[in-house]
């Protein structure tokens, strides 16, 4: 079973088992590329498990 978070502003999208890694992938992602940020529990809401 793995994680899986599908960004709201772009194509990007990132997999993973390790819930806290994709947490911070998405994170940084959101800073690097959006300027946005988003907390821990934000990316916990809009993360999918596949
Ligand atoms: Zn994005």
């Amino acid at each position: 079973m793995a994680h899986q978070y599908s960004c709201g502003s772009c194509e990007f999208q990132v997999r993973s088992e390790n819930e806290d890694e994709l947490i911070d992938i998405v994170r940084t992602h959101a800073d690097d590329m959006h300027d946005m940020n988003v907390s821990r529990g934000d990316v916990r809401d809009g993360m999918q498990t596949v």
